[in-house]
């Protein structure tokens, strides 16, 4: 663990350990952090802001400290790129060209952010001399999911840090390797001992302890709806405000005048994108019934193309889920789904990969049935997909509107305004136009009902989120 500029046991000095899920090998034995370490790291946070030079240093000089650890990690990116892919088992190639320069362009915008927004403004009002302050809250809790580690630390805790904040973060047991390396960087980038401290740790012990603790002033949840609610639970206890990013069940849309052929690929490569495990993913495919049997034709084409294989191997596409867990949970939904009537347009489940026999495979499945299914309803969090057809406009808006998740869809046609139209009334953080799993830095990223609150990631209101706001007042 890294806490207050020191690597450490942990105070325990148990361990627990991290498989590589392309062959289910131990790879790394990691400290198993628990409530103990969570008050160090608390309190190592604490020391820091009070009394360090983070919080009080001006924006300008935090952004040289954040552009030089985002230097560091465009320098380390290959080494980065690896342990992430033998961590999670996603391809090489995605964690190169996607997980890892997203983390630095992260924190080059958010340290850009912070550079030009104004921590003073006055404040017109007849009869008194007003203006409000904003300032940093103090330590920062940070517990993070096993699906996109590194990225989810960079669009996490980047605005806080720029705002001032110390962070204390609780890494997935299931993938900790580039956090504690990022710590390397972050301390070879010369940022203060205190401001940022990585707990290991399994989520009932450290990552609740870390919930449950009074001495933080933010936390920000990224997981499952189900541990959501026991954090936000926790959190309101102690009046901690708390952002929460949760799963989804996103449907895309498509419309008989798209590009059927393009978006079935398309499609079929939003499903296969780090194996399925992808919050907003397109899992829901709710297809008008004229285009549907095209749509289904080329994606399953698409789909008996993936070349599934050892996150390292040179020619894989998608790689294996990441514990053996969550294989038997995506194998259980499939078999769930068939029990409860749907049919198999794609037959996916186990799969073996030669000279990897341990790793947890699975290949890629589309269903199609009635809209109850469970298969159409749940978060399965794997390579599958569930096809719907609609007669017109409406049918497909209350398809799609009928989830409890509000994370994202998209919609696809020709015909832009109606596009638009459609885009406005899903119910949902985000909508996409002919397109799946967009993220621009600038556009604020959320879930709303029970895929999160609390004002999302990656917008330049996120910044704000980490910046309290005061009132001073003075009548004259
Ligand atoms: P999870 O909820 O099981 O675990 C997430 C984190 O919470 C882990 O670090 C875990 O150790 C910790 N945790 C577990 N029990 C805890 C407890 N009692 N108290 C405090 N912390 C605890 O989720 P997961 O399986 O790691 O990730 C998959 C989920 O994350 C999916 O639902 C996915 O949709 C969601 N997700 C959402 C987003 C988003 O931006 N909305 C992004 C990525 C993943």
């Amino acid at each position: 663990m890294y806490v207050d500029g020191e690597w450490t046991e942990a105070a325990s000095s148990s361990s627990f350990e991290v498989r590589d899920p392309g062959d289910g090998c131990v790879i790394a034995n990691v400290a198993a952090g628990e409530a103990r370490d969570i008050e160090k790291a608390v309190e190592a946070a604490r020391w820091a802001f009070r009394h360090g030079t983070w919080a009080g240093m001006p924006a300008n000089d935090r952004a040289v400290y954040l552009h030089r650890l985002a230097d560091l990690v465009d320098r380390d990116r290959a080494i980065l790129a690896q342990l992430e892919s033998l961590d999670v088992g996603k391809p090489l190639a995605q964690s190169t060209g996607g997980d890892i320069p997203n983390v630095s362009a992260t924190l080059r915008y958010y340290a850009d952010l912070s550079v030009h927004t104004r921590r003073r403004e006055p404040i017109a009002v007849s009869g008194y001399e007003a203006r409000s302050v904003r300032s940093p809250y103090g330590v920062c809790g940070f517990i993070f999911p096993w699906n996109f580690p590194l990225l989810l630390v960079g669009w996490g805790i980047s605005p806080a840090l720029a705002a001032g904040n110390c962070v204390v973060i609780k890494p997935a047991e299931d993938t900790p390797l580039t956090t504690l390396y990022f710590c390397k960087l972050a301390e070879e980038a010369g940022i203060p001992k205190g401001v940022i401290n990585v707990v290991t740790g399994l989520g009932e012990t450290a990552g609740a302890a870390l919930a449950e603790h009074p001495g933080i002033r933010r936390l920000s949840f990224t997981g499952s709806p189900e541990i959501g609610r026991q954090v936000a639970e926790s959190c309101g206890r102690n009046l901690v405000p708390v952002k929460l990013e949760l799963g989804g069940k996103g449907a895309a849309v498509i419309f008989d005048d798209a590009d059927v052929d393009a978006a079935a690929r398309a499609l079929a490569g939003a499903i296969t994108l780090n194996t399925g495990q992808v919050c907003c993913t397109a899992t829901r495919w709710v297809v008008a019934k004229k285009v549907m049997s095209r749509l289904v034709d080329v994606a399953c084409e698409a789909l008996s193309k993936v070349s599934i294989g050892h996150a390292l191997d040179e020619g894989t596409s998608m790689g294996p889920v990441v514990s053996e867990k969550q294989r038997q949970r995506v194998l259980g939904y499939l078999e769930r789904g068939e029990r409860e009537g749907a049919s198999v347009l794609l037959r996916g489940g186990p799969h073996r990969v030669e000279g990897h026999e341990g790793g947890y495979y699975v290949k890629p499945s589309l269903l199609t049935g009635a809209p109850e299914n469970v298969c159409a309803r749940e978060e399965i969090f794997g390579p599958v997909a569930y096809v719907m057809p609609f007669e017109d406009e409406a049918e497909a808006v209350e398809l799609v509107n009928s989830s409890n998740y509000g994370l994202a869809n998209s919609v696809w046609s020709g015909d832009l305004s109606r596009a638009n139209r459609v885009a406005e009334c899903l119910v949902a953080g985000n909508s996409w136009i002919n397109a799946h799993n967009v993220f621009p830095h600038g556009v604020p990223y959320a879930g709303c009902n029970l895929s999160g609150m609390g004002g999302g990631v990656l917008g330049p209101e996120t910044l704000l989120d980490y910046l309290r706001s005061q009132s001073i007042v003075r009548p004259f």
